[in-house]
């Protein structure tokens, strides 16, 4: 069979997935002649869920776009905002634990499983549940199970709290959810607490919510004055919908 040749560069932020010489503009690689160009993108490191536009000579083409020899092929990253066939909401992995507690906090549905279930039983929650997978596992993001997925590309939260707002643009809704358990808070009368609450607490405020899924009590004070400056800064940045202070 025909082994045609073909040009390939990848977007700057693609361009940790390849190998090195592949991440200084253009290059080249022989395919079999059979493969798609998803496939080709694929077997040079790049997961699929990080790929926007595949051009051919300028011209958009599809992922089964089978490559002829000669053609000059610019891989693109996904656009920011990325449009999801479904609502906003992910599923991290276990290295992601401080990132899925600050999206709930912004009330940005976060499911995290922790111990570690695996790939094989994340990849099917994505599925099952219509979430994005975030994480940094290259591999993870191979499976094709997923329902969708992105890569987090740093190691430090506040980095990636900003990288998953800014490509995915959740609604933002401050203190609507349970930073332990994802559950959706409803307000809770003082009264239905008696018992529940330190003495100190309970004559110290008045406004009280509840987590709807485990019971965990939250009151207006309860926040550390470094989690309002997360919500302070993510709200600055990428706006919400209603911001409900409580
Ligand atoms: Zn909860």
């Amino acid at each position: 069979m025909e082994r045609p040749e073909i040009g390939i560069s990848f977007a700057p932020e693609l361009r940790l997935f390849v190998a090195a010489p592949r991440r200084e503009g253009r290059s080249t690689v022989t395919t079999d002649g059979a493969s798609t160009l998803g496939h080709v993108v694929e077997s040079l490191g790049v997961p699929l869920t990080e790929v926007g536009a595949l051009l051919v000579g300028g011209r958009p083409v599809r992922h089964a776009h089978i490559p002829d020899g000669g053609e000059e092929v610019a891989v693109h990253g996904v656009p920011r905002p990325q449009p999801l066939a479904g609502p906003p909401r992910f599923l991290l992995d276990i290295h992601l634990g401080t990132l899925a507690r600050r999206l709930r906090l912004l009330g940005v549905d976060a499911a995290y499983e922790n111990p570690d279930v695996g790939d094989a039983a994340l990849a099917a929650r994505s599925a099952a549940e219509q979430r994005v997978m975030l994480t940094r596992d290259r591999g993870l993001l191979h499976r094709r199970e997923l329902w969708a997925g992105a890569y987090v590309y740093s190691h430090r939260p506040a980095e990636q709290l900003r990288d998953v707002l800014s490509r995915f643009a959740p609604p933002i809704l401050p203190w609507s959810r349970c930073t332990s358990c994802n559950g959706l808070l409803r307000e809770a009368a003082k009264d239905s607490l008696h018992g529940r609450l330190e003495d100190g607490t309970e004559h110290a405020y008045d406004v009280f919510a509840e987590c709807a899924d485990c019971g965990q009590v939250y009151w207006r004070g309860a926040h550390h004055a470094s989690l309002n400056a997360i919500v302070e800064a993510a709200v600055h940045e990428f706006g919400t919908g209603t911001v409900r202070v409580g």
